[in-house]
């Protein structure tokens, strides 16, 4: 026979009580196991989380079930001594919304195994979501929304849910969902007309306190689907903050909430078409660039400095600059706190472009490489540049 009377099996509703404290053991980290000849509080089990609420007035933050030694009581703070007498409150916010979730999974799967023939292998309630582990094998959004459908149809029939305590030759004759780990009694879930399944959870009275169930996500995991869902004030809370991130976007294109998708899908349309004119117009202007940068070189070798050009910028005008005959571009730009380089050389000038950028690179602190006739790399000396590429300079001219 177990310590702890488990009030919550017979009314999931309960949540003050009388108790009689039968054990409290001080832990090490200052709070205190208090395990009750009674208790409402519903251990960590089954996927449902613990209970949390009061003793005497002092915090009970988790509660854990012992299995036949009863439910321990984690109390924060001062503590009720062994043998008295104790006034427990549950938490009610917490427990309605663990009643939601877990009242909503026995419907959903019962749902997924009426129409699909899919069982659920396990479960979780989750911060803000819950999830179920299906054996659904093609989990497309008709079928997720059908069965999603079918169990909404169950929570707005407002269908009685009782208890059933029976043994297991009885349990054997009955069309249980699922089968139970436990030996002996058994305590089954009914909703009426629609699942049996042996469960130790909190239920709703009738289906309709699950006020709704709305699947959020889904996806293959490990062979079977998993379905992220939520039920009753959850998907109440998800919808406020789903249709605010809804209507945020929309307000963006100035429309109303359910025209956003279509025009954000024609603004990554342009997008796309104005990157593709942009780097058009980007290769024009580097040849633009290169003539007026060419007129102003005697010996053939352009070194420049530039601001904010990335890498892409930095390798069209090189290359527009190589295509005039005898030519070496040493090319360099400030991108914040990055220093990039560009080395190139027509076809028919000197210089191993490849080692002379290991060599800047070095200097700055950084990485770089590539063909003779072509380099790119960076650093972090970006206060380095301007003296690194002088250096490069005059070695190239000396060595031509
Ligand atoms: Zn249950």
């Amino acid at each position: 026979m177990a310590i702890t009377e488990r009030l919550y099996y017979s009314d999931s509703h309960l949540i003050e009580f009388e108790a009689r404290v039968v054990d409290a053991t001080e832990r090490v980290s200052g709070w205190t196991a208090i395990v009750l000849d009674r208790t409402a509080f519903y251990p960590t089990g089954g996927g449902q989380p613990s209970d949390t609420g009061t003793l005497n007035g002092s915090r009970v933050v988790e509660c854990i079930d012992d299995g036949d030694k009863g439910v321990l009581h984690v109390v924060q703070g001062a503590a009720p001594r062994r043998d008295s007498v104790v006034r427990g409150r549950v938490d009610w916010a917490r427990r309605m919304d663990h009643i939601q979730q877990h009242t909503g999974q026995h419907i959903l799967s019962q749902a997924l195994i009426t129409l699909f023939n899919a069982p659920t292998r396990s479960f979780r309630v989750m911060e803000a979501s819950c999830e179920i582990d299906v054996e659904l094998d093609n989990p497309a959004s008709e079928v997720i929304e059908r069965a999603v459908e079918l169990a909404n149809n169950v929570i707005w029939e407002d269908r009685e849910i009782t208890i059933l305590n029976v043994t297991p030759d009885q349990a054997a004759e009955l069309p249980l969902r699922k089968e139970s780990a436990r030996e002996g009694e058994l305590r089954l879930i009914e909703i009426e007309g629609f699942d049996l399944t042996p469960c130790g959870g909190t239920h709703a009275y009738r289906t309709g306190e699950v006020g709704m169930i709305a699947v959020r996500s889904w996806e293959r995991a490990k062979g079977l689907t998993r379905i992220e869902f939520v039920a009753g004030t959850r998907a109440l809370a998800d919808y406020r903050k789903v249709n605010k991130t809804a209507r945020e976007i929309a307000a963006m294109f100035s429309t109303g909430r359910d025209d956003a998708p279509q025009l954000a899908a024609h603004m990554v349309e342009e997008n796309k078409e104005l990157h593709r004119r942009i780097r058009a117009l980007e290769e024009d202007a580097a040849g633009v660039e290169a003539e007026r940068l060419l007129a102003t070189t005697r010996d053939g070798v352009v070194s420049r400095v530039f601001d904010g050009r990335d890498a892409e910028s930095l390798k069209k005008l090189a290359y527009a600059l190589i295509s005039a005959p005898g030519t070496i571009a040493l090319l360099a730009s400030r991108d914040k706190d990055t220093a990039r380089l560009v080395f190139a050389r027509s076809a028919d000038a000197p210089g191993d472009m490849s080692a002379l950028m290991r060599e800047a690179c070095a200097t700055l602190d950084g990485r770089g490489g590539g063909r003779p006739d072509m380099a790119q790399g960076g650093g972090k000396r970006v206060e380095q540049l301007e003296e690194t590429l002088c250096l490069i300079e005059e070695k190239l001219t000396g060595a031509v």
